[in-house]
């Protein structure tokens, strides 16, 4: 699915630009270019007249999420013309593919509009951009003619593959799958730097995912809840399942999140495996950008972040990755629910402060106990009792040091079962 786009060179340029462009490619090249103009020259047909104009109606000033993109066809002549329009992707190795949009008619003068919904054109690419246009074939002065028209580049979401039905995913975002990592195309506002590269954080987290994946698998979950209740599958199609549970207030949704997906976010509360999963990625963030033996931890995450009282701080936003701040406990408790913000400030904890701090090798242990030996297939095997079982069975009781510790570090940072 999903999409997206950096939509370039869609926009109308000035003919005589062109034309200026091109004759001075021709002169460069000499004979060979002469040649060419010749070979493809067909009378009456020159490049600033073509029998049909095509363009993009879609225009975007900057990154943007785009599920369709129009076009225009127009005919600049007097007489009518018929012709057949097909949607042309080209990349991915190399691959070129059209798919028929339809045959036309067009009056003198005529102009139509068209859509092309972009998670269905034919190629897909997700590392590279795809090329789209629109192209016209027609009998031009008895010739087949095709006419294609200006490339727009869309730039396809891994993130968004296996899941081509939820619109809930922008094109621009990231994610961990097992084969790849796909960091989404945003820019760094108020940057130059190229796309592929919107926050170090974001990067850093998708590979904090890889980091679960291999030591105990990346928690089978759902981010989306229908009147309140967990949807059962993370790809149920369900149109009333929705990224946030309703039932709660603005403090743990992600209503003011518009610059990624709403799926999930520092501070929602979420079915407490998808809590946990986040929580983890973010913490493998934090200690790939700090130092573990310092006294702080920041952790600049990089959706919205609405603070209490609701004003909306625009990312990067500094999180304290050390403090306990409970989120989940001050502003939305449930038991079996819980918030990345405090699994993030949890395994931090866990992981790298007192005498009886878990090395990550106990942590993937401990989760695989409480999922039974693989947390990717085992649907929300992640909760507080079974973690907090695993992990006195790891230490062989519940009072030795690290199974305490693992149990009192939970209930400081709001991830267990009580407020
Ligand atoms: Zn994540």
């Amino acid at each position: 699915m999903f999409f997206c786009l950096a939509l370039a060179g869609c926009f109308h340029q000035d003919d005589d630009d062109v034309e200026q462009q091109a004759d001075e490619g021709y002169e460069e090249v000499g004979e060979a270019g002469s040649a060419l103009v010749s070979d493809y020259y067909i009378p009456d047909d020159g490049a600033s007249a073509p029998p049909l104009a095509i363009s993009w109606v879609t225009t975007i000033g900057s990154t943007a999420a785009l599920s369709t993109v129009s076009y225009r066809v127009k005919n600049t002549g007097s007489t009518s013309r018929t012709f057949t329009l097909d949607q042309r992707a080209f990349g991915l190795d190399d691959r070129s593919l059209t798919r028929r949009i339809g045959d036309y008619t067009l009056s003198g003068g005529q102009e139509m509009q068209g859509a092309v919904t972009l998670s269905t054109i034919p190629v897909k690419s997700v590392s590279h951009s795809t090329q789209l246009a629109i192209q016209a074939t027609l009998t031009h002065n008895g010739e087949p003619l095709t006419l294609i028209g200006p490339p727009a580049f869309t730039h396809y979401n891994s993130c968004g593959d296996g899941n081509p039905g939820n619109v809930n995913i922008p094109v621009t975002d990231s994610c961990a799958g097992p084969f790849f990592t796909n960091i989404g195309p945003e820019v760094v506002p108020g940057s130059q730097l190229p796309g592929d590269m919107v926050w170090k954080n974001v990067i850093a987290h998708e590979l904090g995912h890889d980091v679960q994946r291999k030591l105990n698998g990346v928690p089978h979950r759902t981010y989306e809840f229908k009147n309140g209740v967990p949807c059962s599958d993370p790809n149920e199609l369900d149109s009333l399942c929705q990224p946030d549970d309703t039932s709660i207030g603005s403090a743990c949704r992600c209503d003011h999140v518009v610059s990624a997906n709403r799926l999930h976010c520092l501070q929602s509360r979420e079915t407490m495996t998808a809590g946990n999963a986040e929580g983890f990625a973010h913490f493998m963030g934090a200690r790939i950008w700090n130092i573990s033996t310092q006294s702080d931890c920041t952790y600049n995450y990089y959706k919205e972040f609405m603070e209490p009282g609701g004003v909306v701080k625009q990312p990067p936003y500094k999180v304290n990755c050390k403090a306990a701040t409970k989120w989940r406990d001050n502003y939305c408790f449930s038991g079996s629910r819980g918030t990345e913000y405090d699994w993030l400030q949890f395994f931090w904890n866990l992981n790298t402060v007192s005498a009886n701090k878990l090395p990550l090798g106990d942590i993937g242990a401990i989760h695989l106990g409480s999922c039974g030996g693989n947390c990717e297939t085992l649907n929300m095997g992640v909760d507080w009792l079974s973690l907090r079982t695993a992990a006195e069975n790891h230490y062989g009781g519940a009072l030795q040091p690290k199974a305490l510790y693992f149990t009192n570090t939970g209930d400081a940072f709001g991830v267990d079962e009580t407020p």
